[in-house]
């Protein structure tokens, strides 16, 4: 009754360009404006999502015209994180190689849980994992996994890390679980990241079942607190602090495991990739002395959503935990994907990854890592200059800064998201409310942060000036 099968008949293929060629000019044209628009989505934007609410359509839909209207309303309700004045969270932008072999991955649809069902997600992915082990200097013999994100990272050491302990304790977790297994002593900075204790969580440690360091002013733990280290300790410890980006002592830490053969977690989400950079290796020094690392490539690489990383020393522990067997899984003698992650059925990450990494280089990863922290000491500079209070010693890409009273940090904060000339989020930094700067994107440019940072002082001020007055 006239409606349109969007998928049958002999011109699929024709359909299939033509729908194509249309997503790329929308995309086209979404790159080329998302560096002047509004970094955070227009209210209106907002608002008009709920154009997408409607009852499930009875019929099929000429695909253009989805496209259409995922673009007309969607595009509009994004945060710009790809122009250079998104400094939320630590989102990463994307680099245009990583874009650009995206669309080339989609295309091909491939499932990267096994070599047989995609060679080439495969092979990227032994690639891309021996790079990264070299580009952050640890250890070659390293064997991993790209899966979602860094709280995926840190779920999956944390069940190799507690496969290897209790094996040694003689006890096997595969088959016995958690209930009644020896116990294992988790410990963990005062500023650990709630994705470690989620992940503790899901691996079955309970986040209340863990032993907190104290941590300084950095939010660096202290080694000097350490309690005594055994056998059946997981030591967690970050690269990167989320709010103040400083690095844990791994030195002294990884040392003290190393001797009671502890085992060392590292939370590196974005931290560990300091360590492209000789001017940062007294900083995050020492890391590779740990046992397993979780990092994301979506955040500092640039490398666009999602992927995260996880490498884990011990190659045995994480295959032993994740590997799986099934009649229709042939074991095959090179590496398998998805014996070395909880997922099986995966996006091939590994090709946007690849290509980021390809089109940048040692030398070109190392000058993102170097100039998003020049960006990052410039904004602290001009926020002090301007009398603003800066709460951390900005030793990598994070800025915090407090505008005084909570309310009127908070006050600034909304008012810059609203004002649309960059976006920055909030944080209570020992119990000092603040706002985050993370300089974490490839296309920001000098000009990028002069202009933001006009942008955050005339609104601070004028913030201030009405909250004197009240
Ligand atoms: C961002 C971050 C995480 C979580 O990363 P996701 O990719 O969002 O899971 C974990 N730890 C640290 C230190 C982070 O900065």
């Amino acid at each position: 009754m006239g409606a349109v099968c969007p998928l049958s008949g002999e011109n699929a293929t024709s359909q299939v360009s033509e729908l194509l060629n249309l997503a790329a000019e929308k995309a086209i044209r979404y790159v080329d404006n998302v560096r002047e628009r509004s970094v955070g989505p227009a209210s209106t934007a907002l608002t008009a999502l709920s154009k997408f609410h409607e009852p499930f359509p009875e019929g099929p839909r000429k695909p253009s015209d989805v496209l259409n209207q995922l673009d007309a309303v969607g595009s509009p309700a994004t945060t710009a994180m790809t122009g250079g004045r998104y400094f939320g969270f630590v989102n990463g932008g994307m680099v245009p190689a990583a874009l650009a072999a995206s669309w080339i991955a989609v295309a091909w649809n491939q499932n990267a849980a096994l070599r047989v069902m995609s060679p080439v997600a495969a092979e990227l992915e032994d690639v891309v994992l021996q790079w990264i082990c070299d580009a952050l200097g640890l250890p070659s013999g390293c064997e991993g996994g790209l899966v979602t994100c860094a709280t995926m990272a840190n779920f999956t050491a944390l069940v190799a890390a507690r496969h290897a302990l209790l094996k040694r304790a003689g006890w096997d977790v595969n088959e016995d679980g958690m209930f009644g297994a020896p116990p294992i002593e988790v410990l963990v900075g005062a500023e650990v990241h709630a994705s470690i204790l989620k992940a503790l969580s899901m691996a079955g440690f309970g986040k209340k079942r863990v032993t907190i360091v104290e941590a300084d002013n950095q939010g660096r733990m202290r080694s000097d607190r350490l309690p005594r280290l055994t056998e059946r300790t997981i030591v967690c410890i970050q690269a990167g602090n989320v709010n103040t980006g400083a690095f844990d002592p791994a030195d002294k830490i990884c040392a003290a495991a190393r001797q009671q053969r502890a085992w060392v977690h590292v939370d590196g989400a974005f931290g560990l990739w300091a360590r492209v950079s000789p001017k940062y290796a007294p900083l995050s020094g020492g890391f590779e002395n740990a046992d397993s690392w979780a990092t994301d490539a979506h955040k500092w690489p640039n490398a666009g959503y999602d992927c995260g990383v996880i490498l884990v020393r011990d190659g045995e522990a994480l295959r032993d935990s994740l590997g799986i067997a099934a009649a229709y899984l042939e074991p095959g003698a090179r590496r398998e994907p998805m014996y070395h992650t909880p997922e099986a059925s995966r996006r091939a990450r590994g090709v946007e990854l690849w290509a980021t990494l390809k089109s940048l280089g040692r030398a070109g990863l190392c000058e993102l890592i170097e100039r998003t922290c020049a960006h990052a000491q410039y904004f602290a500079k001009g926020l002090r200059g301007a009398g603003f209070e800066v709460l951390n010693d900005v030793v990598i890409n994070q800025v915090l800064v407090s505008f005084g009273a909570p309310e009127v940090t908070r006050e600034v904060i909304r008012r810059i998201q609203e004002e649309g000339t960059c976006w920055c989020g909030g944080t209570v930094w020992q119990g000092k409310t603040a706002m985050r700067i993370s300089v974490s994107s490839w296309a920001t440019t000098a000009a990028d942060v002069d202009r933001s940072l006009e942008a955050i002082v005339r609104i601070a001020r004028a913030s201030q000036s009405v909250s004197s007055r009240v």
